[in-house]
């Protein structure tokens, strides 16, 4: 589970506070032991580190709240609104409609990869890595999209297209990059020469270096 906004710094922050070597005056250990000046130092201590500590949750909670704020604020500017995204989806005529993409594995050895080459196989068919997750590129028109690029099924349509152009921005946009894509086997072979040992490589069928068939 990813830390909660703040938890990293403020572990930084506490770790620092003990290496500059920052603490309280008086400590426990320096007093007489059983005197009463030991037992008011170490009462007197501990409640001005309470109260350090009280100030500095708060200060970290007040942080946390202005970063979350933050967040929100920008989440609602990068929001395309309804109105704005019909507008765009009457220019565009159904640009998300005319594909679909399923989630992968990462691939981690030469049958991943092998299937991996069994995909692009096929015509209309690629592969992507974006923020590290592999996905199928199915090139592929919905059957309710209209010529004219209307949705048959708008009131009825699933969850996913409800969802896309409001807390993403959309490809018509122009706004969509991957980290890396595939298009054809060969691509995808070089890829798996930079990340696969040797001894999996040797396992994969790979096309001949310089293939001149059709990709
Ligand atoms: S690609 Fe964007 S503009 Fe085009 S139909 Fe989809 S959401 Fe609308
Ligand atoms: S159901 Fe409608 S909105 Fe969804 S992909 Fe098909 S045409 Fe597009």
């Amino acid at each position: 589970m990813p830390d909660p906004p703040g938890s990293k710094r403020r572990m930084v922050q506490v770790s620092d506070a003990k290496d500059s070597g920052a603490g309280p005056a008086v400590s426990v250990d320096s007093a007489a032991p059983g005197s009463g000046a030991g037992m008011q130092a170490a009462s007197d201590t501990q409640a001005a580190e309470a109260v350090e500590e009280t100030e500095y949750e708060e200060q970290v909670e007040d942080e946390d709240e202005e970063e979350e704020d933050d967040e929100e604020d920008d989440e609602e500017e990068e929001a395309i609104s309804p109105e704005a995204l019909a507008d765009l989806c009457g220019k565009c005529k159904g640009l998300c409609c005319r594909y679909y993409t399923v989630m992968l594995d990462e691939p981690d050895d030469a049958d991943d990869f092998d299937e991996l080459r069994w995909f692009l196989a096929h015509q209309d068919c690629y592969l992507y890595i974006d923020e590290g997750e592999w996905h199928l590129n199915v090139i592929a028109n919905c059957r309710f999209l209209a010529p004219s690029g209307q949705c048959l099924i708008y009131e009825h349509r699933p969850e996913v297209c409800r969802d896309f152009g409001h807390e993403e921005e959309c490809e018509w946009t122009g706004a969509v990059e991957f980290e890396r894509a595939f298009r054809t086997i060969p691509e995808l072979e070089a890829y798996a020469k930079e990340v696969l040992p040797p001894k999996e490589l040797a396992d994969l069928p790979l096309f001949p270096e310089g293939w001149r068939g059709p990709v």
